[in-house]
C-alpha cells in the first residue's frame, strides 16, 4: 500500500494495472489504453488531442490567412487603381506626344 507506482491502476479501467504514465497528463493508463504516436507513448485521449490541434491549428492558420491575403489584394489592387486613376485624370492633352512621362509629372502634387 502507498506505492503508486507498483499500484497505479488505468485511469479508464480502474481494475488493470497500469504499464505506462502518459507524459501529457500524467496519468497512468493500461496497455490498451496508450498508443506510440511519433516516437511518444501517450493515452488515446491526449493522443486525439494532439493531432486535433494540430490539425486545428493548420486549419485556422489557413482561415486567418485567407482575409489576410484578400485584404492586401484589395488594398494593393484600389491603390493599383486610384494611382492609375489619378494619373488618368491628371493625364494632360499633351499626353500623346510622350513629354508627360518624361518630366515626371505623374504623381506630383
Ligand atoms: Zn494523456
Ligand atoms: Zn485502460
Amino acid at each position: 500500500m502507498g506505492n503508486t507506482l507498483i499500484h497505479a491502476r488505468c485511469l479508464n479501467h480502474g481494475d488493470r494495472e497500469a504499464v505506462a504514465r502518459c507524459p501529457e497528463c500524467i496519468q497512468f493508463y493500461c496497455r490498451e489504453c496508450i498508443s506510440e504516436f511519433n516516437g511518444r507513448v501517450v493515452c488515446s485521449s491526449c493522443l486525439k488531442k494532439s493531432t486535433g490541434i494540430e490539425n486545428k491549428k493548420r486549419g485556422s492558420l489557413a482561415w486567418l490567412l485567407i482575409p489576410f491575403y484578400l485584404g492586401i489584394a484589395i488594398f494593393v489592387s484600389t491603390l493599383f487603381f486610384y494611382t492609375i486613376g489619378q494619373a488618368l485624370i491628371k493625364i494632360p492633352s499633351s499626353f500623346h506626344d510622350g513629354t508627360v512621362w518624361q518630366k515626371g509629372k505623374l504623381l506630383s502634387d
